[in-house]
């Protein structure tokens, strides 16, 4: 009797989990009508909390942004960090990380990504005061960084003997080299000039012009999860051909920000 009913119940398990798994995700936001995004609340201009709106705002939530209108389905965004990102994913948490991710091999072994989006490229940015002009300089001195980022394994990659101090977010990681607790801070190049800018006192750092990698941005998807992943690409792909991409580009990076920057790439399959 028992062996009966366990079996049944093992029945109805493995029709319940293989109903789950068989279930495509890009089905399920439509059926849903929202998509759910990961996107940075501490990362400007990639996303961060808009001091008017009080809402997140940013060159990635206008991606994901477009990316739900394309689906035609609502956006819900979820504020996430580095090292958070890609477990939130796997856990289902999240339908995509827009999340000034770096497209790497080594993180392709656990999720997909989407065509390049943005790209930049890994500096430094050091105190004045500690008189370092290269990065060479930088062995057994303490460098700050996030926790789970590429730059914290490329720099110290880079620089053997680098002291990594790695922090949750980078407004805390430019905090500790306001306070003279490190000597330098790194991440993508970007970030860094925006951090730099809004920090009380910029004067007192300056930013290397050696560039240590090349970061290309992707949005993270599922692993398994192709149809999802084909739909973000042809949404982006629309968006750079119909110009709304170069668009999204010069509100945060034109002539007229505080962060202007040239468009050195276009929409498309990563180089790595
Ligand atoms: N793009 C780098 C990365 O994906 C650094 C920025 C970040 O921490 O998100 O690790």
């Amino acid at each position: 009797m028992t062996n009966v009913f366990t079996r049944l119940l093992c029945a109805l398990a493995l029709t319940v989990v293989s109903g789950v798994a068989s279930a495509n995700l890009l089905e399920e936001i439509k059926a849903r009508g929202t998509l759910v995004v990961g996107v940075k609340d501490a990362t400007p201009p990639f996303g961060y909390i808009d001091a008017g709106s009080r809402t997140i705002v940013g060159y990635d939530v206008d991606f994901a942004t477009a990316i739900a209108k394309g689906l035609g389905v609502e956006l819900r965004l979820i504020p996430v960090t580095t090292a958070t990102r890609v477990p939130e994913l796997a856990q289902g948490k999240i339908d995509l990380i827009v999340a000034t991710m770096t497209h790497t091999k080594q993180r392709a072994r656990q999720i997909d990504f989407s065509h390049t989006y943005f790209l930049t490229g890994q500096k430094l940015l050091v105190r004045k005061d500690a008189g370092v002009t290269s990065i060479d300089q930088l062995a057994r001195k303490r460098v700050s960084s996030v926790r789970g980022s590429t730059s914290e394994q490329n720099i110290r990659r880079a620089v053997p003997g680098v002291r990594v101090i790695s922090f949750n977010d980078y407004p805390n990681a430019l905090l500790a080299l306001a306070q003279s607790k490190v000597v330098a801070m790194t991440t993508d190049e970007i970030i860094l000039m925006d951090l730099h800018r809004r920090s009380p006192n910029p004067d007192d750092f300056v930013l290397l012009d050696q560039a240590i990698s090349s970061e290309p941005y992707g949005i993270g998807v599922r692993k398994g999860e192709t149809e999802l992943l084909n739909e973000v690409n042809r949404i982006l792909l629309d968006l750079e051909k119909s110009g709304e991409a170069e668009k999204i580009f010069k509100k945060w990076f034109g002539p007229n920000t505080d962060t202007p920057l040239k468009r050195n790439f276009k929409i498309g399959p990563a180089k790595l």
